[in-house]
């Protein structure tokens, strides 16, 4: 087969999708899974929960320590809406300047206590972090510099937080544009294998477009089907698929896609049953391939679909 190559030791990066809350606790329950499988990484990359989520493991940081941090924490450590400043901000001067619910100064506070180390620079393996300028409406990603502040640019889910001000520009969530950025690490760290987790909720079906009106958080659930509506390229509607990375370096794309318990942000009470549920999926579906993340057998070669044609379109604007 032309496209096998024998191999010892795979270079394996992750992709970890936007995905509110649940993707937080998703991503944590995915990254337990790959310890546990003594699955080695060399690059991380994550937008919004997966930002987060991916800073903080790549700074150094336990995974098992932030999945305790994670059982107990509750949404005012990371989302604190000031409702007298609405008021204020509505009637003295006509919503002018008002920009989100929610400072993201506590977001960026909790993430701080979380990480290791504080700048990209200085985390055990490449990371990196996609957010939106606000005022060009392109992406932006974040690979050097302050860690925290670029983690929650890139979870700053618009009109919920404020947009984080980064070197004079401003910065909201990235799953805006893009759910899980891939073109941030592949082809560009000599990967062999990627393995993106996605955890966005998903919004399938017309009847599903009625739930939003019914559920607790009803703004947060239009805001969340309108924004994050465009289907990245390496879905497959299953729980696991395998793809070829179509930009270029041929990389062997493992996409996860778990069946989770519904979580309507901010709320985080069954968060731990996501993150086992996360968890225990990444083990079943990985586990077919496992010789090949360790380096013991070669990465086999996968047929190309016809997403991946689409894909080439699609996924290769880094
Ligand atoms: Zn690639």
């Amino acid at each position: 087969m032309s496209n096998q190559k024998k191999i010892t030791q795979p270079r394996i990066g992750i992709v970890l999708s936007s995905g509110g809350v649940r993707g937080v606790y998703a991503h944590t329950g995915f990254l337990l899974a790959l310890e546990k499988m003594q699955i080695e990484l060399q690059a991380a990359t994550g937008c919004s929960a997966g930002a987060v989520v991916g800073g903080i493991f790549a700074s150094g940081t336990p995974v098992q320590r932030w999945a305790n941090v994670l059982s107990t924490i509750k949404p005012g450590r990371f989302w604190r809406p000031s409702w007298f400043r609405l008021l204020w901000s509505l009637l003295a001067r006509k919503g002018r300047g008002y920009s989100g619910f929610s400072s993201a100064d506590s977001a960026i506070e909790f993430c701080t206590e979380q990480l290791r180390v504080q700048t990209f620079e200085q985390c055990q393996i490449p990371f990196h972090a996609l957010a939106i300028n606000i005022t060009t409406g392109k992406k932006k990603i974040f690979s050097e510099g302050n860690l925290a502040r670029s983690m929650v640019a890139s979870a700053a889910i618009p009109v919920l937080y404020q947009p984080v001000e980064i070197d004079g520009d401003y910065y909201s969530d990235g799953g805006v544009i893009d759910l899980a950025p891939t073109d941030t690490i592949c082809c560009k760290h000599n990967l062999d294998i990627l393995i993106v987790h996605h955890a966005t909720q998903r919004s399938t079906s017309t009847s599903k477009l009625n739930d939003p009106m019914n559920s607790r958080w009803t703004l947060i659930e239009i805001l969340n089907n309108l924004l994050f509506r465009q289907r990245p390229w390496y879905l497959s509607d299953k729980p696991v698929a395998v793809r070829r990375c179509p930009c270029g370096c041929n990389a062997f794309v493992i996409v996860i896609e778990p069946e989770l318990p519904p979580l309507a942000w901010p709320v985080t009470n069954n968060g731990p049953q996501v993150l086992q549920s996360a968890q225990e999926q990444t083990e079943l579906y990985l586990k077919p391939y496992i010789e090949m993340l360790k380096g013991n057998a070669e990465i086999p070669a996968c047929s190309v679909d016809e997403l991946e044609t689409e894909a080439q379109k699609t996924g290769c604007q880094g």
